[in-house]
């Protein structure tokens, strides 16, 4: 299909510079400052959740979004039980996916209220997210292929992207006709439980889409079932390695595993580079979301005839930022998700400053679990042993002669999901994007927030098993092997 096809164009969303917009934006989302929301497994039959536990808000300790009860083993027994694959013909399927994402938009103020509440978003965070999530239902719907389901499948999604990613993958295992068993992130069950209740309003039938909240057990038993015939997860790498082991294990050969994991990814500034742009750029590559994005920049390599303006300029734009509650719209920065990550990324930044390589910090607030932009000095992209999934930025320098070596050693993290290069040479641009292995490569601009349809997200080697969400090649993974890419 044409991927310009007029029959389909991305959310227009909403423009935050406008204010009756933002008005607009207030007054739907204002019921739901205070209401409380409650999530448990929804699937086709009778259901014996596990006790209901809290939902907090990363940003108020004090604020309790909802309670979620866990799947229980007998709910994950019935739900497999239950599973039937969505035998209605393409054109009715997609437009139950249109409707959906039709009522997905209707419902913004709801969903822009939990996903700041639980999930910790900002305004445009949230505005985006809520874009992404029907993009995906309306390319889903118009670019079904022409092969037949595999089956049932698994759909297990991170909190970071609990609207998008979460609607994504279910999307295109709902097109090609698969029945879904989806297992939101622990963190934000309320998020998917609404999304859930409007697919099946939108018509999908309770059969063909069950959600099973719970933690890594309930995604373990989904994923250690010979009845699946398909597992899509997005999460870190080492859960990734742990899913194919289980699935090699209890699952037929052969059973497609779609994963997109994470990064460590780079950017190259070079000296000719435009340095405004860069520093808007870095800015947003690595602290926007809280640098909580698997596409985020954690290793910026500077030139070193002008790293020194560019880090005076990188910490001034750092001072503009605005940390704090996200529901407020002057908030750049919320939360990390919960104190576990906090903590973690907590002590990478203690180590640093132990050893004097914090170049930069600002305050943290209280009352949630905030962690302030930082940068740290290091030698190379080699430093640093694991993913930091956090608004820390580490920052290298580089001299002109050694643009290989810093390349070869971004290739040599085995991840490739995103990279970034600011440069005004146009032969450098081809040099070093002809050698980085990402998947997402961008040019004089931030590296985040992939666009669908026109910019297929995903990565290389350890960043993932590929195909690009969003793109035309995802869909055929989700369809029966002997048929895979007979797009007519
Ligand atoms: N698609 C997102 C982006 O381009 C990142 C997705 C993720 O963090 O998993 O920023």
């Amino acid at each position: 299909a044409d991927l310009f096809a007029p029959e389909r164009r991305n959310s227009e969303g909403f423009d935050l510079s406008h204010a009756p917009t933002l008005h607009r934006i207030e007054d739907a989302r204002a019921p739901f400052r205070t209401a409380t929301w409650s999530a448990g497994p929804l699937i086709a039959g009778a259901a014996a959740p596990e006790r209901e536990e809290p939902v907090t808000n990363p940003a108020d300790s004090a604020d309790r979004p909802g309670t979620v009860a866990a799947a229980s083993t007998a709910d994950i027994a019935t739900a497999l039980e239950a599973a039937q694959i969505w035998q209605a013909p393409a054109s009715d399927r997609a437009a139950v996916l249109n409707r959906a994402a039709d009522l997905y938009e209707a419902h913004f103020g709801e969903v822009f209220a939990i996903l700041a509440r639980e999930a910790g978003k900002s305004l445009p965070d949230c505005v985006a997210e809520l874009r992404e999530a029907v993009d995906f239902l309306r390319y889903y719907a118009a670019n079904i292929p022409s092969g037949d389901p595999a089956g049932v499948f698994t759909c297990i999604s991170p909190w970071n992207f609990p609207l998008a990613i979460f609607t994504g993958q279910i999307a295109a295992a709902l097109a090609t006709g698969n029945a879904v068993l989806a297992k939101p992130a622990e963190q934000t069950p309320l998020i998917a439980h609404l999304a859930v209740r409007l697919m099946h309003e939108a018509g999908v039938p309770a059969s063909a889409l069950q959600l099973l909240p719970g933690d890594g057990r309930v995604g373990a038993a989904l994923t250690a079932d010979a009845r699946i015939k398909g597992v899509a997860f997005t999460g870190s790498t080492e859960t990734a390695l742990k899913i194919r082991a289980s699935m090699a294990e209890h699952m037929e050969p052969g059973t497609p595993l779609i994963a997109e994991t994470g990064g460590l990814n780079a950017m190259i500034v070079d000296s000719t580079a435009l340095p405004e742009q860069a520093v808007q750029a870095v800015v947003e590559s690595a602290f926007q979301s809280a640098g909580q994005r698997c596409s985020a920049l954690r290793c910026l390599y500077l030139q070193e005839d002008i790293a020194d303006d560019v880090l005076r300029m990188l910490a001034g734009a750092m001072d503009a930022l605005s940390l704090g509650i996200p529901w407020l719209q002057s908030t750049d920065v919320g939360p990390v998700i919960d104190a576990e990550a906090q903590a973690g990324i907590r002590s990478h930044i203690d180590i640093a400053r132990h050893e004097g390589r914090v170049l930069k910090e600002l305050p943290a607030p209280q009352g949630g679990t905030f962690i302030a932009p930082t940068l740290i000095r290091i030698d190379g992209i080699a430093d640093l042993e694991r993913e930091i999934f956090g608004p820390v930025l580490h920052v290298a320098r580089f001299r002109a002669g050694d643009l290989d070596r810093v390349i070869d050693a971004i290739n040599a993290t085995g991840y490739g999901l995103t990279f970034g290069l600011h440069t005004r040479i146009d032969d450098r641009v081809q040099h070093v994007t002809e050698r980085v292995h990402a998947g997402n490569i961008y040019v004089n601009r931030n590296q985040i927030g992939a666009i669908v349809g026109s910019q297929p997200f995903g990565g290389e080697v350890l960043s993932g098993t590929g195909p690009k969400a969003g793109g035309p090649n995802y869909m055929p993974r989700f369809c029966t092997p002997d048929r895979q890419g007979a797009d007519s």
